[in-house]
């Protein structure tokens, strides 16, 4: 990746956002299980950084993903996980598709408010039946009418609490399963919709993840992203940009947290010199280095492979994948390395430890991206056709 000016002039802009606006905050919020979404998201909106790579027409930058991810890897300077995850959810979840795919019409009402900030949004794909096998949801769409009616529920729905619309993937056919699913945005305010208590979560505390409930909640089929059925195909494309948002953000924490326990290690001595003077210590700093450089260079090339128009669902998922893997590494080294002080709930990298658990568990488990990177090396098993009897 070759950064202009404009790159650099973003990355300064969103660093100096969070300086001001959201970690002088940030530990409140984690105290109150809460952050103001509405009141933080009006603000970045004013700042074009909900935006950055959706259309102009809509009020967006315009600019290429490239910039977007420079904005995302940023946000990992944020003190936790939680508010970038939340944006993440605005930016990278809950309105790719509806960007790409959506009616002038849906992207007005919708896309735009969400691109000011005067509208928070959530993604509702998984259910409590299950959220690796996305084919296999229940929630319904049956259409009556010019509506949809959508019964079911959702789990663990990020920014749900205070959120003005669902992206919501539902059955609205009776067809092959990755054929009869379609994204339907759905106003969190309409006759049915009910947004269940918020879950106590291991991290990511100061954001709102909730279960939602949907009884006979009637919708216009304008609402509806794309062409009907299409929805799983849709899903699955947008959570590239998931995918690639959750490796990048994570790079910058990760770097944070390595740098939080050198200028510890270099203060604490044990047998008379500090910590930091012990080789296994210092290796295994350099270590974890190199090991934030490389998943850096995976994400850059992706996102030149994505700007270029490319298929990356393979090195999304090896970046997402790594991610997850490499947070669990970094925050249990470092928190090893803060000794008792790390067992403690408000060190830095105690916050890590929680916080980066999450990256291997949603948005597709790493198990579910092993899955999906065995499917392109052609070395996933295909499922057994039953032998005819007495065959
Ligand atoms: C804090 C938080 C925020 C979230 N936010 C959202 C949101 O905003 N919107 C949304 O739609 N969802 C959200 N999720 C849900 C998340 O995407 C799911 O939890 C995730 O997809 C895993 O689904 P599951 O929990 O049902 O696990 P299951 O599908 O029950 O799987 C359990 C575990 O089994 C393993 N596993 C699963 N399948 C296989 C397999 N084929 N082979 C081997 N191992 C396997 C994995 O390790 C997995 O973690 C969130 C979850 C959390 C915890």
């Amino acid at each position: 990746m070759r950064f202009t000016d404009e790159h650099h002039q973003l990355r300064r802009t969103v660093r100096e956002f969070i300086d001001k606006e959201i970690n002088p905050y940030y530990d409140a919020w984690e105290e109150a299980g809460l952050f103001p979404a509405r009141e933080v998201f009006r603000k970045m909106g004013k700042l074009g950084l909900l935006g950055i790579n959706k259309p102009e027409q809509f009020g967006g930058m315009g600019l290429d993903y490239s910039y977007q991810v420079v904005a995302d890897e940023e946000m990992g300077t944020c003190a936790g996980g939680s508010i970038g995850m939340a944006v993440g959810v605005q930016t990278s979840m809950a309105t790719p598709a509806l960007a790409r795919w959506g009616t002038d019409e849906l992207r007005r009402e919708f896309l735009v408010p969400a691109i000011a900030g005067e509208m928070v949004t959530a993604i509702a794909v998984s259910e409590v039946s299950g959220g690796s096998d996305v084919a296999a949801l229940k929630t319904s769409a049956r259409k009556d009418g010019d509506d949809y009616v959508i019964n079911g529920s959702k789990m663990w729905i990020t920014n749900a609490s205070q959120a003005d619309w669902f992206c919501l993937l539902a059955n609205t056919g009776e067809g092959p399963v990755h054929m009869n699913k379609s994204l339907i945005i759905v106003p969190a305010k309409t006759r049915g919709v009910t947004v269940g208590e918020k879950l106590d979560k291991l991290g990511m505390r100061a954001s709102d993840t909730c279960p939602v409930y949907f009884e006979d909640v009637r919708v216009p089929q304008r609402h509806r992203i794309g062409a009907e059925g299409m929805g799983f195909m849709m899903q699955m494309v947008q959570f590239q940009e998931e995918r690639l948002f959750g490796a990048a953000s994570s790079l910058r924490g990760m770097e944070k947290i390595v740098q939080a326990t050198i200028a510890y290690c270099k203060e604490r001595e044990t047998f008379g010199s500090p910590l930091i003077d012990n080789q296994v210590i210092h290796f295994r700093f350099a270590e974890l280095q190199t090991e934030i450089e490389l998943l850096r260079s995976l994400v850059y090339r992706a996102v030149e492979d994505y700007v270029a128009g490319t298929d990356v669902t393979m090195l999304a998922s090896m970046a997402k994948l790594k991610a997850g893997r490499l947070g669990r590494e970094v925050s249990d080294a470092c928190l090893q390395y803060w000794g008792g002080m790390g067992f403690m709930w408000d060190n830095v990298a105690s916050r890590a430890y929680r916080d980066t658990r999450l990256m291997s568990i949603g948005g597709g488990a790493d198990e579910i991206m092993l899955g999906i990177i065995c499917k392109l090396m052609g070395i996933l098993p295909g499922k057994k056709k039953k032998k005819p009897a007495g065959g």
